[in-house]
């Protein structure tokens, strides 16, 4: 950090400065200038951690988020039925998803909206999950569903409603599944860092980023879909991040050209909405792939990871 005296300050108000930075554990170095004298803060309180490697999330079954692969999650907005969980699922698996969301406790802006099926839900993901051997992740939006959501998602979701709910962060620190923590509603890059060290520092180094869009003043989108995230956070943080093109466009035909976008950028990962029959969808219907676009979409992206020498993971078991 650097202090910047104000122009005519005389020695002994920097030496003040200096004497309190001192006190507070830290070193001090002043450096005159013609105009103005600047001094350096130095050293750290050893709170937060430098990690210079990438975080490399494992998750079951040998996947891995931050490493070479690149991480696609998809599958509808929300758990609605058994018959349209399992129809997602089929259909994303067969495209090459690796993980299957799908909300059972959704956060939705109008309290008349279908709210999800809560703990139904959560049995209906268990189920698809031992039919096709997908991966789950689903939201918790409190204390109480992130408990329930622990005990069975493979991934914890925290969405852009909750990156500032700071005591549901240090709950997500406590338990031991991998989060993926989605940028807030119009949060800075700087504070989704920030909102992922409570979780870092309560013990779970598990944590995948998520670039979704922010509030923009252009209606032609939902979102401002921010994908200088994606190379700005490799840049500042050891954490991988991905990319929802879903919720950070808001419409279908946008979704594939951004979701080969992030990829090119360099995300992680995708996270897209599939739904068996978007015009049925109960949440997001509009923004959700029907299951041949999601097809196309993962053919597409395959071949720009490996132009930058990645890969889309392969499910386990299968061989590449
Ligand atoms: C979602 O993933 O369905 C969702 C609610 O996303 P967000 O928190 O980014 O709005
Ligand atoms: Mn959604």
């Amino acid at each position: 950090m650097l202090i910047i005296m104000r122009h005519g300050a005389d020695e002994a108000e920097i030496r003040r400065v200096c004497d309190t930075i001192e006190e507070m554990g830290y070193q001090s170095r002043p450096m005159p200038g013609r105009q103005r004298t600047t001094v350096g803060l130095v050293g750290n309180d050893g709170r937060g951690e430098w990690q210079p490697e990438p975080t490399v999330v494992q998750l079951p079954g040998g996947l891995t988020v931050g490493g070479t692969d690149v991480v696609v999650m998809a599958g509808p907005c929300s758990v609605e039925s058994e018959a349209q969980i399992l129809a997602a699922a089929r259909a994303v698996r067969s495209a090459g998803a690796t993980v299957l969301r799908g909300g059972a406790f959704k956060p939705r802006s109008s309290p008349y909206s279908f709210q999800g099926l809560g703990r139904k839900g959560l049995e209906l993901l268990e189920l698809a999950r031992r039919e096709t051997g997908l991966l789950i992740i689903t939201e918790a939006m409190d204390d109480e569903g992130l408990e329930l959501v622990s005990e069975t998602a493979d991934i914890v979701q925290l969405g852009a409603r909750n990156m500032q709910n700071y005591s549901l962060l240090k709950q997500a620190g406590r338990q031991k599944k991998p989060v993926l923590l989605k940028r807030g509603l119009s949060a800075t890059i700087q504070e989704l860092l920030l909102s992922a060290e409570y979780i870092l520092a309560e013990g779970n180094p598990n944590v995948i980023l998520c670039e979704r869009g922010v509030r923009g003043f252009d209606t032609s989108t939902r979102n401002l879909f921010d994908l200088s995230a994606v190379a700005v956070v490799h840049g500042l943080s050891h954490l991988p991040i991905i990319a929802d093109p879903s919720h950070g466009t808001g419409h279908r035909d946008m979704v594939t050209p951004m979701a080969r976008a992030a990829v090119a950028a360099g995300a992680d990962g995708l996270l897209v909405e599939v739904h068996p029959q978007p015009d049925r969808a109960l949440s997001d219907g509009a923004q959700s792939l029907y299951p041949e676009q999601f097809e196309r979409l993962m053919v597409e992206a395959r071949a720009i990871a490996e132009a930058i020498g990645r890969r889309i993971a392969a499910p386990a078991g299968v061989a590449v």
